[in-house]
């Protein structure tokens, strides 16, 4: 079910990233059988998994409140547009 796909948030390893993406915060959903994240996918540098993962069971409308509180909603859209032109 795509309701329960859970969501990752990745980080830049290195605290002085000036990418305006991974130095935000990523916030991915992926599947439970893929890979993490190692890289930014639009500065290419390395990420951690900061935080994991909000429940699968949260409304699509309440992850959005959550992103926008943390000022990460315009990134979160910005990086899934560059991940999805990679493919
Ligand atoms: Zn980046």
């Amino acid at each position: 079910m795509a309701s329960s796909m859970p969501v990752y948030l990745y980080k830049a390893k290195d605290k002085e990233c000036d990418c305006d993406c991974c130095k935000q915060g990523i916030e991915v959903i992926q599947r439970l059988d893929e890979a993490a994240f190692e890289k930014c996918p639009k500065c290419g540098r390395p990420v951690t998994k900061a935080v994991v993962p909000f429940s699968p069971g949260l409304s699509r409308t309440s992850l959005d409140d959550r992103a926008k509180e943390k000022g990460m909603h315009k990134f979160k859209r910005l990086c899934q547009g560059e991940y999805e032109k990679m493919f």
